[in-house]
């Protein structure tokens, strides 16, 4: 493919597709023309892909989750496709600046965190590594809420991705199911017969996602709601506007907004509908697919495997059993076996706050069926185990993890250490009755993204020194690791990380009116807010450094930028106080002038995945300091170790796996562990010990105390502070000092510049493991049972 042809197409586009002539085309224009030429590259492998599934019988992976944060989608297709130059020279032969038209692509923010994220690395390894299948989930209209600060608390405002065209999707009117809720049951012979009381259309909008070197692409199936009945034209005839669309309105208003949150189980009446209609949906469309090909619904395990991420689409468990045993006469024990054989479950958190329960009352009335058939599958269970106290419904509760479990054959954990938590806590009963059930997937993420896209400079370096092998077999980095002894190399790698530490300090320059000095240590902390990942514990540490620094002027201190970025759920008020509290710490530390050389906090507002693809290229000190057991994996870990930063972290999640990999001498280390989490909590008085022992600490709170960094309002951090000084459930004041002097030893190292840059490129050399490719070929051989097509 060369920029000649890829030149003609984009003009072909903008005159056709798009009605305008060069001369007056926009940045818009100019962007959904390349947009729409590289959308023409993917559609011939999409349709192969396809062709081969079905000339195969292949089995098919569907990939079942609420969340999808795929950000932006064009510099990763061109890359996919091999397209980089072409692109490059088309853009400049057309005057266009190249990295403006990229930048111009809104961020498709489908999701929370690093749940979402996780299913948009994995659709990016399913097509590299030809395993056939679909995503499914919702197109929201508004995704993840667009964060600013005012006087430095987070305000929120609704995200617009789909103002202007979707330049990848492709509107499927005809894929299109009618989704009920409520309504009542009636027998029908053995089965019931489930008669709605109201219904919305599911539309389907598939984009395709092309893997590396463009070999495979699937599918990424988003449903959209519309009204059965558009309009109400009678009432408009009477005047009734408002009236007349009302019923437009409510059927959309089902996948109008993403919730903001996926820490919290809301337990609201729209979340449950979302999550039945994109579930029930999907399910449809793969009972569809199955019985165009095959008229046994007994064999769908062998055709199907369906993953359900987390609790979200757990209503598949009763819809899939409705479907075989009251739509096609299966006998309900069929049913349910059958539908176990097909569904799989991944748990992604322990937090209790998390585990979705729904009211068995509401259950009842938006799906009363779905209530019957989920007390015949308790029951199911419990004569198979009648001695087991396990009970999906309790104490007026539907609890989708144990109605996950019960209804996926396997059910995996996203690290090793949360895995064995998994079994150990929160499903320690059924992990007795079913002790081959519960296994473990470590994630990983996807290099093409968040190496090859993100940094450039250090993925060039990496193709000259072991040539292109490692953007498809990430283990590959290992071959790196006998050239850290060599001069050359290393100078090479420092080079790219000052380069892009250079390119982020001009960009906090240009957006935020903040530059910072490129060779001072940037130490990242971005995720969103939540007190069990400890934001706070890290501003506290910034103010007793900061304190430090004016008290031993001369000390020799190492000059660092604290960089933090994330959102809060708008209604997590303790996460939000905390976001307040980082906000005026930077006003007051960086207006210093005693300190100004050392120590600077910047927060760029609006963290997303386009934002985190340019601090953790120049990032050389990766913030993962949650408290031990809380975390289950993490995936902005991964990004850093991969991008030459040092971990500073507890033993949590995927850290304690990152340590192994890259060696216990290039990480550092601080803080309990989980079992001495749950122990240091057996002391009531864990914080107040642990303030008492420690002047550093004691002395920061009462900094914030006496209205330092709130313009002497001693009000302001009442509730951060009584909830350390009390409660303290996260363990920030009981880690505390072990983090000071964990940091202290940080800047020790990175003082050692060359011993720094080796122990960086020994992180990226062993994080191959790293991989979403590794993860995928995990589920593929130990829960879905299928082998790639290419
Ligand atoms: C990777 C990623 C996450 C997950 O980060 P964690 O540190 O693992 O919580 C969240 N948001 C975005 C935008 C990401 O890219």
């Amino acid at each position: 493919m060369n920029a000649t042809d890829l030149r003609a197409d984009i003009l072909k586009h903008l005159e056709f597709s798009l009605g305008k002539d060069l001369a007056h085309a926009t940045l818009y224009d100019i962007r959904m023309a390349l947009t729409l030429a590289v959308r023409d590259r993917v559609v011939t492998p999409w349709f192969a892909a396809t062709r081969a599934t079905y000339a195969a019988k292949s089995k098919r992976v569907y990939y079942l989750s609420m969340e999808f944060l795929i950000g932006r989608l064009l510099e990763d297709a061109i890359h996919n496709l091999g397209l980089m130059q072409a692109a490059q020279e088309a853009m400049t032969s057309l005057d266009a600046d190249f990295a403006a038209v990229l930048a111009d692509e809104p961020d498709a923010a489908l999701g929370n965190g690093g749940l979402g994220r996780l299913a948009a690395c994995f659709l990016d390894s399913m097509s590299t590594l030809g395993c056939p299948g679909y995503g499914y989930g919702i197109r929201y209209e508004h995704g993840l809420f667009r964060q600013s600060f005012h006087e430095g608390r987070q305000v929120e405002e609704a995200e617009n991705w789909l103002r202007q065209r979707h330049g990848w999707e492709f509107e499927r009117p005809e894929a299109a199911f009618q989704i009920g809720f409520g309504g009542s049951v009636s027998e029908a012979g053995k089965t019931a017969l489930w008669t709605p009381g109201e219904a919305v259309i599911a539309k389907a909008y598939d984009t395709p996602t092309i893997g590396w070197q463009g070999k495979w692409a699937n599918t990424l199936r988003l449903w959209g709601a519309e009204p059965v009945r558009a309009f109400d034209l009678a009432a408009f005839n009477q005047g009734d506007y408002a009236g007349a669309a009302g019923l437009e309105a409510a059927a959309r208003t089902i996948s109008r907004v993403l919730y903001p949150d996926d820490t919290t189980d809301t337990g609201k009446e729209l979340r449950l509908k979302q999550e039945f209609f994109f579930t029930a949906a999907s399910l449809r469309d793969i009972v569809r697919r199955f019985q165009a090909e095959h008229s046994d619904l007994r064999a769908l395990p062998t055709k199907a495997a369906i993953q359900l991420n987390d609790t979200h689409p757990a209503i598949a468990g009763p819809e899939l059993v409705r479907i075989l045993h009251d739509e096609n006469d299966m006998p309900l024990d069929e049913a349910i076996l059958t539908a176990r054989a097909t569904l799989s479950y991944t748990n992604h958190t322990l937090l209790p706050e998390a585990l979705e329960r729904w009211p068995e009352a509401l259950m009842a009335r938006v799906l009363p069926r779905h209530m019957q058939l989920i007390e015949r599958i308790e029951d199911t269970h419990r004569s198979a185990y009648p001695k087991s106290a396990v009970r999906i419904v309790e104490g007026g509760d539907v609890k989708m993890g144990e109605l996950s479990f019960i209804m996926g054959h396997k059910v995996n954990g996203v690290s090793a250490l949360h895995s064995d938590l998994v079994k150990t806590t929160v499903f320690a009963e059924l992990h007795a009755l079913h002790p081959d059930r519960i296994i473990n997937q470590t994630n990983g993420v996807t290099p093409r993204r968040w190496m090859l896209g993100a940094n450039p400079r250090l993925s060039a370096l990496i193709t000259d020194t072991i040539s292109s092998g490692w953007v498809a077999d990430l283990e590959r980095l290992r071959e790196l690791e006998p050239h850290v002894a060599d001069a050359g190399f290393m100078a090479a790698f420092a080079d790219a990380k000052r380069a892009n530490k250079v390119e982020l300090s001009n960009w906090f320059g240009h957006e935020h009116g903040q530059s910072v000095d490129p060779d001072a240590m940037y130490d990242v902390q971005i995720k969103r807010f939540h007190e069990y990942k400890r934001q706070h514990l890290n501003i506290l540490e910034t103010i007793a450094l900061w304190t430090e620094m004016r008290d031993n002027p001369n000390a020799g201190w190492t000059p660092r930028v604290k960089i933090f970025g994330g959102k809060a759920a708008p209604g997590y008020v303790m996460a939000k106080e905390i976001i307040h509290l980082i906000n005026d710490v930077a006003t007051v530390i960086n207006a210093d002038p005693v300190t100004s050389q050392w120590l600077k906090v910047v927060y760029p507002p609006n963290y997303n995945v386009s934002m985190a693809e340019k601090l953790i290229p120049a990032a050389d000190l990766s913030e993962q300091i949650s408290t031990a057991g809380k975390e289950a994996s993490g995936t902005g870990n991964m990004k850093f170790a991969l991008n030459g930063a040092l971990t500073i972290g507890t033993l949590d999640g995927a850290n304690v796996e990152i340590r192994e990999q890259v060696g216990a001498e290039n990480f550092f280390l601080f803080g309990m562990t989980a079992p001495e989490v749950v122990a240091c909590r057996e002391n009531p008085e864990h914080q107040a010990d642990a303030i008492k022992a420690s002047p550093r600490l004691k002395a920061a709170l009462k900094l914030i105390e006496k209205g330092i960094f709130s313009d002497g309002d001693d009000k302001r951090y009442k509730a951060i502070l009584k909830n350390l000084r009390k409660h303290d459930y996260f363990t920030v004041c009981a880690d505390f000092d072990s983090y000071y002097d964990c940091q202290r030893q940080v800047d020790a190292a990175y003082r050692d510049a060359d011993q720094w840059m080796r122990m960086a490129a020994l992180n990226t050399a062993r994080s191959g493991w790293f991989s979403s490719d590794r993860t995928i070929l995990g589920y593929m051989a130990d829960v879905w049972d299928i082998k790639p097509m290419i």
